[in-house]
């Protein structure tokens, strides 16, 4: 086969091109308004991602990390409480809990989704424990209503990551809805690579709640209350309208990028069935996946070997995530030295991350699956 040149994890240049006129004529507007700051098009697209997600408020901030960091202060946690964050993750979740001098309690997750599970968060309950942040990662739900219902029993906040998984549909007991708006808040990002991406940095906070509404649109701006009278400590952390008109155009399309993944998902899947050396992701009954990532497993021995043989087909591949957020130098303060988990210390070892976005046409995943495929026979 001839080698494909310029093949990437995500394909930014080719999603832009389909919309470029929109995406180029609503940057303009913006330009020509003058509206650079708040202004209507952040508004506009605020009010659009609120109805799309089914959720009563949405917060546009600064990036996803803000959205978390904003959610911990407007929850009024003090020094010394107990947050607990799955060990398996992307350092965002636990960092603004450490800035805040708040606790990252790190538990283990479910071989099979990634993802928090009920029984590590109740083993890690102490009395000092105030919030759960659940990371729906690689673009498929926790599980959101056994968490919700432990957070009930131990009157918790539940903050949910939801970066990695926006447009994915919870399958609730009582109704389907959509990750992010079913905790106390939710959070985003926008980051460029996001399944929902802006064209820099960007992100949002949810809730049904009013009054953590207003207390995170105080906080998120200086915490002031009205101009020049300042009720809380607060940031300065704003999507700008530029972003926001990016967006804007961009989120009629969400479903469809999520299908386009779910399809090259699929593709990848079937492909690999019948190499017993991979293990492919698992997709929960409780969770639509958006897959953010296609996450695999293989065997530790063969992972590097396998990347250099993709490498020289010119086919990236990532490990997300190559270290347990625990054995991170800046987290050993939070933890017992030598202390291990056996699932998170597993999927560090074992995960492959494969080219995913919107771009995967058959040709694409017949040369990376190919690729893969031979280096197992
Ligand atoms: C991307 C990401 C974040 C942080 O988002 P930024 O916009 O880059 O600050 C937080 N959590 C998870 C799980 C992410 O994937």
């Amino acid at each position: 086969m001839n080698k494909i040149e310029n093949i990437q994890m995500v394909d930014l240049k080719k999603q832009y091109q389909h919309i470029q006129e929109e995406v180029d004529q609503a940057v303009l507007d913006v330009i020509r308004s003058t509206r650079y700051i708040k202004g209507p098009v952040v508004a506009g697209f605020e009010e659009d991602l609120a109805n799309y997600l089914g959720v009563k408020h949405v917060i546009g901030c600064a990036n996803g990390t803000d959205a978390l960091q904003i959610a911990m202060m407007a929850l009024g946690l003090e020094p010394g409480d107990e947050v607990i964050v799955p060990s398996f993750t992307y350092v965002a979740t636990a960092e603004i809990i450490g800035l805040l001098r708040l606790k990252p309690i790190m538990v283990d997750v479910d071989p099979l989704y990634f993802n928090i599970t009920e029984e590590a968060i109740r083993s890690a309950i102490t009395p000092q424990t105030k919030a759960i942040v659940p990371v729906h990662l690689f673009g498929q739900s926790a599980p959101m209503d056994a968490i919700m219902q432990v957070a009930k029993e131990h009157n918790l906040f539940v903050v949910e990551d939801n970066a990695q998984a926006i447009g994915s549909d919870y399958y609730g007991q009582e109704k389907t809805r959509k990750a992010g708006t079913i905790g106390h808040i939710g959070c985003t990002s926008f980051f460029p690579s996001k399944n929902l991406g802006c064209y820099g940095d960007g992100g949002a906070l949810f809730t049904n709640d009013d009054d953590l509404a207003d207390r995170i649109k105080m906080i998120a701006n200086h915490g002031q209350s009205r101009q020049y009278y300042h009720d809380r400590l607060g940031v300065n952390s704003r999507l700008d309208a530029i972003q926001a008109a990016i967006l804007k155009v961009k989120l009629p399309h969400l479903d469809a990028y999520c299908q386009s993944r779910r399809k090259a998902a699929d593709h990848y899947d079937a492909a690999f069935a019948s190499i017993e050396q991979i293990t492919t992701p698992a997709r929960s009954s409780y969770s639509s996946h958006v897959f953010h990532q296609y996450t695999m497993q293989v065997p530790p021995d063969d992972r590097e070997n396998l990347r250099s043989h993709l490498d020289a087909q010119n086919i990236p591949s990532m490990i997300y995530y190559p270290v347990p957020l625990y054995a991170q130098k800046a987290y050993a303060p939070y933890w017992e030295a030598g202390k291990t988990l056996a699932v998170t210390e597993k999927l560090c070892d074992t995960v492959l991350s494969l080219p995913m976005h919107t771009e995967l046409d058959s040709n694409l995943l017949e040369y990376i699956t190919g690729a893969v495929t031979a280096y197992f026979r």
